[in-house]
């Protein structure tokens, strides 16, 4: 036995398994070999091995290819959610896998007293697609996750000498103590109270609030171009263009967490492509890597030097497998014209779940592709439920909202797939939550 992972389409019926658990089946890679039909064994021993911080898993899966994946039992399923908007390029991308390889086999880690040419090039691709090539103080602290990328803009803001900082209520920055004081939702803050302090929440999307808190001493306003976690809910055209006329008036940072929204998420490279904003820092990680943990805080102009050497690191930062994994997600979205697919395909999706006009729809919001179909009721976790049993990974962000974030590689017959099942699942979640 020396398979690494079974595909999941290998199931020999009536043959005897060892129990997982009792009998460890590992390849000569060391890897754990999945056998079709112990799914729920496997959801037993993640109950026991794993800190329950993220509640029960829906799945095991054991493997990806394109849109999707297959679970524990060999089911597969279109995933519409795609590591929460990670898998920029689905599952296993030859370009990802190659670049991935190839690095790995060359150098894979280095530390910080070196530099590598993939982390470089990214940094300067970076730049370069935030428009500020010419530029010379924009530059790239590399990191490993969204919430560091967003401790670093952090940072970046504590040394402009202020402390204040002005969140948004409902936005998510992030985990860590530092991203979590800037996170507007109430539920997974306060239990970690007190945090790094001076920061207040204003509505989002309410100019006139952001005037009113913002003043002389505010070291930097953080916003989301689009409040992914929070149901994926949009500012008004002119809000970030405000944000900007505001921070710049009183001398204090514009910080866009691009976590979510950047790298081609939204049809274009970054939410904020096109506003005319330029904002002080962004801050990327999901889609940037296409699956390789990797986190980005860029400055812009005096942000860009605000910190100096010894005032922050990480051992992993800039490391050249998941650089060059990014490298390839760039490549990728460039070479095959991605931006336009995310665009056709997300409009197409929007259009074909309002053609559906089903009672439970109030509506879809969102762009590109990040978008959430808005419900009438409290049905989205029904939704999604009703969703993976038929073969369809969606998310539930809020009780009313559904969300879908699937790889941008998406085709529209793909999309149809999922057209075509809603109104089933839709009535199966409103059934089920009147009954409940
Ligand atoms: C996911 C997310 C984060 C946190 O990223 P992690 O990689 O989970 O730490 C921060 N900001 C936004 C907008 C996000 O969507």
């Amino acid at each position: 036995m020396n398979a690494v992972v079974a595909s999941g389409n290998a199931g020999k019926a009536g043959q005897e398994h060892p129990a997982v658990g009792e009998t460890e089946l590992f390849g000569e890679t060391g890897l754990p070999v999945v056998e079709p039909g112990y799914g729920q064994a496997w959801t037993e021993r993640y109950s026991e091995a794993l800190m329950n911080t993220f509640g029960a898993p829906q799945k095991v899966l054991v493997r990806g290819e394109g849109v999707y994946v297959w679970d524990a039992d060999g089911r597969r399923y279109l995933d519409l959610l795609a590591g929460i908007a990670v898998n920029a390029l689905g599952h296993a991308h030859p370009l990802i896998v190659q670049a991935v390889t190839t690095q790995l086999t060359t150098l894979g880690h280095i530390s910080n007293f070196f530099a590598s040419a993939p982390q470089i090039v990214l940094a300067e691709r970076l730049v370069e697609l935030l428009g500020q090539a010419n530029d010379t103080d924009a530059r790239v602290f590399f990191c490993n996750s969204g919430a560091e990328a967003n401790e670093a803009a952090f940072k970046v803001a504590r040394r402009t000498g202020r402390t204040k900082m002005v969140s948004t209520e409902g936005s998510f920055h992030g985990r860590t103590m530092g991203a979590l004081a800037l996170t507007g939702k109430a539920a997974i803050r306060e239990p970690f109270e007190p945090l790094p302090g001076d920061v207040s929440f204003v509505p989002y999307g309410d100019i006139a609030a952001l005037e009113a808190a913002i003043d002389d001493q505010t070291a930097a306003f953080i916003v989301e171009p689009i409040q992914g976690e929070k149901g994926v809910i949009t500012a008004a055209p002119g809000y970030l263009r405000a944000a900007r006329e505001i921070t710049a008036r009183h001398g204090a940072l514009l910080i866009l967490d691009e976590v979510q929204t950047g790298i081609g998420r939204t049809g274009k490279w970054f939410g904020h492509s096109g506003t005319g904003v330029v904002p002080d820092v962004v801050t990327l990680a999901k889609g940037l890597g296409g699956g390789m943990p990797i986190g980005a805080c860029v400055g812009l102009g005096r942000a860009a030097s605000l910190l100096g050497p010894g005032q922050h690191g990480s051992t992993y930062a800039g490391n050249p497998v998941a650089c060059a994994a990014g490298l390839a997600v760039l490549h990728a979205i460039e070479r095959d014209d991605i931006l336009a697919n995310v665009r056709a395909v997300g409009a197409h999706l929007t259009a074909g779940v309002k053609a559906l006009n089903h009672p439970a729809v109030a509506g879809v919001r969102g762009e590109g592709l990040l978008l959430a179909i808005m419900l009438n009721g409290p049905y989205s976790a029904e939704a999604a439920k009703a969703a993976l049993d038929a073969g369809f990974i969606i998310n539930a962000p809020a009780p009313d909202a559904i969300r879908l974030a699937p790889p941008l590689i998406l085709t529209t017959a793909q999309a149809d797939e999922f057209l075509a099942a809603l109104p089933a699942l839709l009535d199966t979640a409103t059934a089920s939550s009147k009954d409940a």
